[in-house]
């Protein structure tokens, strides 16, 4: 009806949490610009449908709860599809492959997953990476952002954080360059990252799905990717 179309052309309410780099972030506190990958895919797709976002920054972990309530319209997230969340939202189809590794300074003593028991280790409150470490029965410091999940590393807080790889590589480029190593955990699945949806958006998941098809049918999304994981 006339109400849908009054929807269609209202800007895409986009909930992210932008300290997730370089999926989503900022330069600074001050500043209103959202970069990374997953900013970029997204203002591209909201393009290919003819829509404008409006980008919220918000704690990770209440994401999943402000679109079942219906007050934002997409997660941009990096978030991780998993069967218990999918019970609560929908997912596109993926736009990455990830996995979750363990980043500790040079110095730590830690050298492989297995010397973490016993550890204290920093993560994201509602990640996978968080969920992961309660699983496996280690002492879990646990934070809003993933900027302070890292600053905690780099005060000495905690020996080890768990999180995911292209951040923990990414930040082996920048601040962590020659300080910082990456450890796979052996035995991890891939995870895949997408957006999310209110289960009852099913028309605007479907756009979306569409808008990314067409992207990569043009080497856009093959574009992003270069820019940002260089590969
Ligand atoms: N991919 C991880 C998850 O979904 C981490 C996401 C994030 O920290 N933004 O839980």
């Amino acid at each position: 009806g006339s109400e849908k179309k009054e929807d269609a052309k209202k800007p895409l309410r986009v909930a992210t949490n932008a300290t997730f780099v370089p999926f989503e972030f900022k330069e600074n506190d001050e500043s209103k610009e959202y970069q990374g990958f997953e900013m970029d895919l997204l203002r591209a797709v909201a393009k290919e449908m003819g829509r404008d976002v409006e980008i919220n920054n918000i704690a990770f972990s209440g994401i999943i709860p402000i679109l079942q309530q219906g007050d934002m319209d997409i997660a941009a997230a990096g978030m991780t599809v998993t069967k218990e969340r999918a019970q609560k939202v929908n997912f596109s189809a993926p736009f990455y492959e990830s996995k979750l590794v363990i980043l500790t300074p040079n110095e730590s003593g830690i050298d492989s997953a297995d010397a973490i028991a016993g550890k204290q280790v920093a993560v994201q409150i509602g990640t996978t990476g968080a969920q992961y470490a309660e699983n496996q029965g280690y002492t879990v410091k646990q934070f809003d952002n993933n900027s302070d999940v890292i600053m905690e590393l780099q005060v000495g807080g905690s020996p080890a954080a768990i999180l995911d790889k292209p951040v923990a590589d990414y930040f082996l480029t920048q601040d962590g360059k020659g300080k910082y190593k990456v450890i796979e955990i052996p035995n991890t699945k891939s995870e895949y990252l997408a957006f999310a949806f209110n289960k009852k958006d099913t028309g605007l998941m479907k756009q979306v799905n569409d808008a990314m098809a067409k992207l990569k049918e043009k080497g856009e999304f093959q574009k992003l990717y270069k820019k940002w994981f260089n590969t």
